[in-house]
């Protein structure tokens, strides 16, 4: 039976599975890795498409399952491993990047997007199953609560496109929450280039961190009002008014004024 401490809710639904399976598109020759198999739901129809897959799976029962299974074994490479550790960019091959899909365990969903953003250089597209909210915050545009750091850090390095909502009962046992599914496409060329992503990431952690605050305030520690308006930015603004571009444009100004 399924494990809490691994957020294991299994994919039942048929046409829930067909449509996430044609969204993703295998195709024979892809790299594709999987994470959080669990008892196969995504895995079959996509294994009947390509010809190997990497499996990444933290629950030891699972993973012997995964390799013992008949249909499956001879397609399967499982990696016995949490996918929060687990090197990536090192499936990749020169010249092609990696396919990444899963339903994810939602009490880890948010740090292993953070984490797999560092390596998007190496992947092609990734398709998660999400809490409906977490797909929210993806998606979400400047002026919304939504609005917030994995926003920006996502919308930095990728396009999101939001692709399914799924409810509880596509799912055993249904979880409490809704779910969706999107499509995360890290960008070839980015629209706006941080000269230090930790940059990046401090000045949505000031800002973020104290969203209420004007940014004249939660970013005193760095940058002047004036400085803000030279880079004319509204120092009256709050955090969740600044687009991406705003927000690059103030990690660079830190990177280069230190
Ligand atoms: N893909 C299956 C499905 O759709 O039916 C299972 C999805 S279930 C929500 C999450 C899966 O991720 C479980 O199989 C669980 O054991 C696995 N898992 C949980 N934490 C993990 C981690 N840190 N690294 C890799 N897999 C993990």
């Amino acid at each position: 039976h399924a494990r809490k401490r691994f957020g294991q809710n299994f994919l039942h639904d048929q046409y829930t599975i067909d449509s996430i399976v044609s969204a993703i598109a295998p195709r024979q020759s892809d790299v594709m890795v999987e994470i959080g198999p669990g008892l196969g739901a995504l895995t079959e129809p996509v294994c009947d498409q390509i010809d190997k897959l990497h499996v990444v799976e933290l629950d030891r029962d699972l993973a012997a399952r995964l390799r013992e299974h008949p249909r499956l074994k001879d397609k399967l490479i499982v990696h016995e491993a949490d996918a929060m550790k687990f090197n990536f960019d090192e499936l990749a091959q020169p010249g092609r990047p990696l396919r990444i899909f899963g339903n994810l365990p939602y009490n880890i969903s948010t740090p292993l997007i953070f984490h797999l953003l560092e390596k998007s250089q190496h992947i092609t597209d990734m398709y998660f199953m999400l809490q409906k909210e977490v797909v929210e915050r993806l998606a979400a545009g400047p002026n919304s609560k939504d609005y917030g750091r994995l926003t920006v850090m996502t919308q930095y390095y990728c396009q999101v496109v939001p692709v399914l909502e799924v409810g509880p009962h596509a799912f055993k046992p249904a979880p409490k929450v809704d779910s969706a599914v999107v499509r995360l496409v890290p960008y070839q060329t980015r629209p706006y280039e941080a000269l230090n992503v930790a940059d990046l990431h401090r000045v949505c952690q000031e800002g973020f961190g104290q969203r209420r605050k004007t940014i004249r305030n939660s970013f005193r520690n760095f940058i002047t009002a004036e400085q803000l308006e030279e880079l004319n930015i509204d120092p009256n603004l709050r955090p969740e008014n600044l687009t991406l571009a705003q927000f690059v444009s103030i990690a660079n100004w830190l990177t280069t004024h230190r």
